[in-house]
């Protein structure tokens, strides 16, 4: 096995059942409890978000029969789909988590809870338009490029502070904390210090952020990597393979 540690190394094999799905979630609950004793933090801090990208409305069904409701999704126009197929579930709520081009900030708006991939002013100019219109609020995160790799999307480090000093106008945004997708790479060091500098970012900026505005959270973490993520603070955690099993293409679908 040559796979990075952090990418599709530690996938469950796929869950077809609601016993499967409660197994599989069982046993990532006791190793994210594990992971936090360990590290001397309340497991009660950290949230677990299911990733169910790609993932067919059968086994949704099975999933959230196990107990999900709140699904992180990469892909806005999957949400909507997901979100009308679903619409009979009392409750259910969805995440995006990855990229947002601003002609669909009205999906968001209409069928997300929360936004993990908030990076430029302008997709913040479209959802505030947006939430408006559907007189409706947005949990959001700030996206940041922990890693410096040019593929990763998220602001550096340098340009949060500034970025988050114009969020405070757009008032239907409530702003949470940060999201890192770490660097892909065997080198658990080298893993660590990105989630290392996404909390170090959140400290600077619970001193600095604007009036009123609480930047806690610190979502990083996923399946092969969550347990160091911890470790390093993270109080949202984003696991897809290791609940839904095996996905043909681990990362971006
Ligand atoms: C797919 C994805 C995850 C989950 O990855 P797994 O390896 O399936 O746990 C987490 N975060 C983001 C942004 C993703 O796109």
């Amino acid at each position: 096995m040559t796979q990075p540690l952090n990418t599709s190394n530690p996938a469950a094999a796929q869950a077809n059942s609601i016993e499967d799905f409660e197994h599989n979630l069982a046993s990532i609950k006791a190793r994210i409890e594990a992971a936090a004793r360990k590290a001397g933090r309340d497991p009660a801090t950290i949230r677990l978000l299911p990733v169910s990208k790609t993932v067919p409305e059968a086994r949704l069904r099975m999933a959230i029969a196990a107990g999900m409701d709140f699904l992180g999704e990469n892909k806005v126009q999957e949400v909507a789909r997901k979100a009308e197929m679903l619409s009979d579930v009392p409750g259910l709520k969805f995440s995006v988590i990855g990229s947002l081009q601003t002609n669909k900030a009205k999906f968001v708006a209409k069928f997300a809870d929360e936004f993990q991939a908030l990076d430029n002013l302008r997709q913040a100019e479209a959802l505030q338009r947006r939430l408006e219109a559907e007189d409706r609020q947005l949990d959001v995160f700030v996206q940041v490029n922990t890693s410096d790799e040019e593929s990763k999307s998220g602001l550096a480090p340098d340009e949060v502070q500034e970025f988050v000093d114009q969020l405070p106008q757009y008032d239907r945004l409530q702003v949470k904390g940060l999201m890192t997708l770490a660097l892909f790479s065997e080198d658990k060091e080298a893993v660590r210090a990105c989630f290392v500098r996404l909390r170090e970012l959140r400290d600077a900026l619970r001193e600095s952020a604007p009036a009123g505005m609480k930047i806690e959270e610190l979502s990083m973490g996923m399946s092969g990597d969550f347990e160091l993520a911890i470790e390093e603070g993270a109080t949202v955690v984003r696991v897809g393979q290791g609940i839904f099993g095996v996905r043909a293409l681990p990362v971006s679908h």
